[in-house]
């Protein structure tokens, strides 16, 4: 499917500006303001979205709540429903790799993985969400003859979803497949740098006959967008991937408003630990390697700590070094690179600051830790090593967010739990041995929403992807991810 003259073609396709998707009408901003999208490929101004008003995402909510209330969407029979999600998924698939090229320019992430994890990930996760809609169902539950215990799941309402831009699609499809299946209708925010896919997909939506206001998307900034979303009395449910900060902001907003149910998914300092009896260490090397530095580092799951069995470290960074300076990053409408284009400016900078700090503490930086490409006018930064990190520095504690993996040794099981453990975050982790006991105690011992076992990052929707500590709470993925967008209801009968 990556066809290079297509993508050539489809490079430079001009992009007219971006209308919100607001009850099934494509609306410029109330006050008519845009954001220019600029492209981290070269840093050109490639359209605008609007820039949207609280009106902008009042009238959203307000197309939403009719929708839940009065437009039929959670009575429709499920049979309806689902067509009209496997029909929505058709039509992303028809235009796959327009929506990963679009998605590219507009955020940075190499093609090759952004095929698969964006408008192909959508395609699967909504197709597996409209199939599950007729096959989950309420309860009777074991009461005493005299009486009848019923329990309904019914949708939830209205649901805010506030998404970031590291992968709009993937991320965004796993809030909408279970909300929309559930009956739920929907308000979407998108992250300022990366709207443009999620307004396609919503227009797609209304072609597959998805009824309007079922399913909004309003772009702008998070602090008036996301804000007012995050306020309304409207809004009942509210899912949100992206930053411990925001995220934070976003429970007061709650318990200042409505108290909505908020469900956070908000990354992760996340520890990958070889121990020196790892099977494969070749292996280990490059999916340790493709675990933090591919779409340069911008994944909520990152292996952003590296940690190594001491009799092993140095002949181990020796080989990760040498293995990541074979990866190619540039331009991510390259099929060949690795690894493409930071998606910001700011976020660039602020992923050279956390090297600065480690290099002016006296840590190693083995390989990278500048910005390269410049010419280009993108923001590209080579793949980043950092050794003789301390378990309190910064870059061992806090997101980079960026293609910077901080390494640090351990010399006994327990040491490399306390220091996997000695971050505020718990979201995934790997470990690499061949003892099975070891693998089975260490997934037992590590706090985190998925420990992986001789590989790093590998998943499918059949199981759930969620966070403890400040990493979040509620998971994504699996049929799991409906009970966030089903409420119980119990009906009691004397008989
Ligand atoms: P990052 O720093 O990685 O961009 P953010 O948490 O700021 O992460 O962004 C994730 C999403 O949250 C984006 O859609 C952004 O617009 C939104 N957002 C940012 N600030 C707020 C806020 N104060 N209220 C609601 N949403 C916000």
């Amino acid at each position: 499917m990556l066809d290079p003259d297509r993508i050539e073609a489809l490079r430079n396709q001009p992009q007219a500006p971006a209308s919100h998707v607001i009850g099934g009408e494509l609306r410029p901003a109330s006050d008519g303001t845009v954001l220019e999208v600029i492209s981290p490929i070269d840093g050109s101004l490639l359209t605008t979205v609007p820039k949207g008003t609280r009106e902008d995402a009042e009238a959203a909510i307000a197309a939403a709540r009719r929708a839940f209330d009065e437009g039929g969407w959670p009575e429709m029979a499920p049979a309806a429903r689902k067509k009209i999600l496997l029909k929505w998924a058709d039509l992303i698939e028809a235009n796959a790799l327009e929506l990963a090229v679009l998605g590219v320019r507009d955020n940075g992430t190499e093609i090759g993985m952004a095929l698969k994890a964006e408008p192909m990930s959508a395609v699967a996760t909504i197709r597996y969400y409209a199939e599950a809609i007729d096959k989950i169902g309420g309860e009777i539950a074991p009461t005493a003859p005299g009486n009848l215990g019923l329990v309904h799941k019914e949708p939830a309402g209205v649901v805010g979803a506030i998404v970031p831009w590291n992968f709009p699609l993937m991320i965004g499809a796993w809030k909408l497949g279970p909300a929309l299946a559930a009956g739920c209708t929907v308000v979407l925010k998108p992250a300022e740098t990366a709207s443009l896919t999620l307004l396609r997909i919503a227009e797609l939506a209304l072609e597959a006959g998805l009824p309007a206001g079922v399913l909004n998307v309003v772009t702008g900034e998070g602090a008036v967008v996301g804000d007012a979303i995050a306020r309304s009395m409207e809004v009942d449910v509210l899912v949100f991937t992206g930053s411990g900060a925001t995220g934070r902001r976003l429970l007061e907003a709650s318990a200042q408003s409505n108290m909505k149910r908020v469900y956070l998914e908000l990354g992760g300092k996340s520890p990958n630990i070889v121990f020196a009896d790892a099977p494969d260490l070749d292996e280990a090397v490059k999916v340790s390697a493709n675990g933090i530095f591919r779409n340069s580092g911008q994944v909520c799951v990152a292996g952003s700590r590296l940690l190594v069995e001491r009799s092993l470290h140095d002949a181990f960074v020796e080989k990760l070094s040498a293995f990541t300076e074979t990866m190619k990053v540039g331009d991510p409408l390259d099929p060949a690179v690795s690894a493409g284009a930071v998606n910001s400016l700011r976020q660039l900078e602020q992923n050279l600051a956390f090297v600065e700090e480690a290099r002016a503490q006296g840590r190693t930086i083995v390989t990278g830790g500048t910005r390269i490409l410049q010419e280009t006018g993108g923001y590209y930064m080579a793949p980043t090593i950092v050794t003789d990190v301390k378990p309190d520095d910064r870059i061992a504690r806090e997101e980079v967010f960026g293609p910077v993996l901080a390494v640090l040794p351990f010399d006994t099981e327990d040491e490399a739990v306390a220091i996997a453990n000695g971050t505020d975050y718990g979201l995934a982790a790997a470990v690499w041995t061949g003892n099975l006991s070891r693998a089975h105690r260490m997934i037992r011992r590590i706090r985190a929403g998925v420990v992986h076992v001789n590989t790093y990052g590998g998943s499918d929707l059949t199981v759930p992807l969620g966070g403890v500590k400040q990493s979040g709470n509620g998971h994504d993925k699996s049929l799991h991810a409906f009970e966030k967008y089903l409420d119980l209801k119990t009906a009691w009968i004397k008989l």
